[in-house]
């Protein structure tokens, strides 16, 4: 065993014992360990000051009851949570989850890999992640309204424009942050801008809901162009069907590339046509108004196929744009694209790619970037949003858009610089955890130990 692999090993030990029940948490560290500590030996102020360990630990991780009243009067109550990993760069920024599996280790991993990502979106942005165990699926309007009101009477002793600013994730769309923010104003008697993914109406920015997707399409052009290659007339597996993968198929239709899938928890539809302009509004009323599921796209365009509980990813295609949830591509998955000529993967969820199956793609030299880098530009934007808010002003369209695409061609420069491989290959997960681990340890060394 190397040594690099023993000090891994002794590492992860000590995150285990602290941690031993947290799964996710533990994964999303290992992956990171495992780049970060060989660029230690090499730079060894980080090695001296523990740096990687104290980005480990929670600056603050607090849980809270939350109690509400459903449609049938019974008393219910969920658990809250919001982790404020590290603040070193900037006040705690990271987004809230609304769904049955949230727990402390999903959170925490969420967390951890949102300081990375937040040190590469170049802004000022910490780290940090909420959310709760509360399922809205199947709750009527007044129950989602009645359970943000709860959740933000707690949140908000938490949180502050200048503190910690959540915004949506999985389960927490518009809707839920105008509910989260008319009742933090309520409380607090304050305009402020303390929670981003808001209406346009009241201080949100324009490409906000978009930010995700299109920044996973424009991170991965810029991934083929280093390489020769374009999207055009490309076959693209997206899954998911909400906010991410939604805007990862529109801006794949702007570049002419052609999805041919789409999923929810309940399976995937495999569209050979090309999921057009028209389907995927389809879509966006399905999920996003109607709530209802994915195998409604075979009722309403027939030449499509469903299959129920299962991942787009047995399908031939040239690019895989994972945006539904963390762990949903396995080995097996990997093995199966390589087999079918896929040269490229981009995620736009967090961590949907098991670490078995990315070391398979590594191994076979595939294009892969990871969401830390790929899926940056939803937070980019809400950065973009926060900085409206300070100035009370309101950026064009195309303003948003154009720093959008600074952004994220600056994350992938930062990634080329440190993830080159002797034979040139790009490893998009060195790159990204070494660039946004050294933005966030040096201005951990130069704060002191705090
Ligand atoms: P949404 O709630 O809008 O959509 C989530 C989608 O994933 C839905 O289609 C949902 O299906 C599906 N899904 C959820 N859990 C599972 C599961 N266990 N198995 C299969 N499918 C599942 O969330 P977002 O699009 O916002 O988020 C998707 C991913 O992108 C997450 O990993 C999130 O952390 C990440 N992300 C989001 C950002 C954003 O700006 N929104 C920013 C950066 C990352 P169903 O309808 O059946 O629940």
């Amino acid at each position: 065993m190397s040594n690099h692999q023993k000090e891994i090993n002794s590492f992860m030990d000590l995150v285990t014992a602290k941690s031993p029940h947290e799964p996710e948490f533990l994964q999303a560290v290992k992956e990171v360990a495992e780049t970060i500590i060989p660029y230690m030996e090499e730079h060894v102020k980080y090695k001296k000051y523990n740096i990687l360990e104290r980005m480990c630990e929670p600056e603050r991780a607090i849980t809270f009851r939350v109690p509400w009243i459903d449609d049938k009067g019974n008393y219910r109550i969920n658990r809250g949570f919001r982790i404020q990993m590290n603040s070193a760069i900037g006040p705690y920024k990271g987004g809230l989850r609304f769904h049955p599996s949230v727990n402390l280790s999903i959170l925490k991993f969420l967390a951890f890999e949102q300081v990375f990502k937040n040190g590469l979106t170049t802004l000022p942005l910490g780290g940090g992640k909420g959310g709760s165990d509360f399922d809205p699926k199947g709750k009527s309007e007044r129950e989602i309204m009645m359970f943000c009101q709860s959740f933000m009477t707690e949140l908000r002793k938490h949180i502050g424009a200048s503190v910690d600013v959540p915004a949506g994730d999985i389960g927490v769309g518009g809707k839920e942050i105008g509910y989260l923010f008319g009742q933090y104003k309520r409380i607090t008697g304050e305009y402020r801008g303390v929670l981003t993914g808001k209406g346009i109406e009241y201080g949100g920015s324009l490409v906000r809901t978009e930010a995700t997707g299109y920044g996973v399409v424009y991170f991965s052009k810029e991934v083929l162009n280093r390489n020769n290659d374009e999207l055009k007339g490309k076959i693209c597996l997206v899954s998911g069907s909400g906010n991410v993968a939604q805007y990862t198929v529109e801006k794949l239709l702007d570049f002419d590339a052609k999805a041919i899938t789409l999923s929810d928890s309940g399976g995937f539809i495999y569209d050979p046509e090309g999921i057009d302009r028209e389907k995927l509004e389809f879509v966006k009323e399905l999920k996003n108004k109607r709530r209802g599921r994915m195998s409604e796209y075979v009722e309403k365009y027939p030449s499509a196929e469903y299959h129920a509980g299962k991942t787009p990813w047995g399908v031939k295609a040239d690019f895989a744009y994972p945006c539904a949830t963390q762990n949903e591509l396995n080995l097996e998955d990997a093995k199966e694209l390589v087999k079918n000529g896929a040269k490229g993967v981009f995620e736009g969820a967090n961590m949907p790619t098991t670490p078995d199956a990315v070391e398979y793609f590594r191994e076979k030299k595939i294009l892969y970037s990871p969401g830390k880098a790929s899926n940056a530009g939803g937070v980019a934007t809400s950065g973009l949003e926060m900085a409206q808010n300070s100035q009370r002003l309101h950026w064009s369209r195309d303003e948003v858009d154009n720093k959008l695409k600074q952004i994220m061609t600056q994350i992938h420069d930062n990634c080329v610089r440190h993830g080159k491989e002797s034979d040139g290959y790009i490893d998009y997960v060195k790159g990204a955890n070494i660039a946004g681990f050294v933005k966030v340890g040096d201005a951990m060394l130069d704060q002191g130990h705090v």
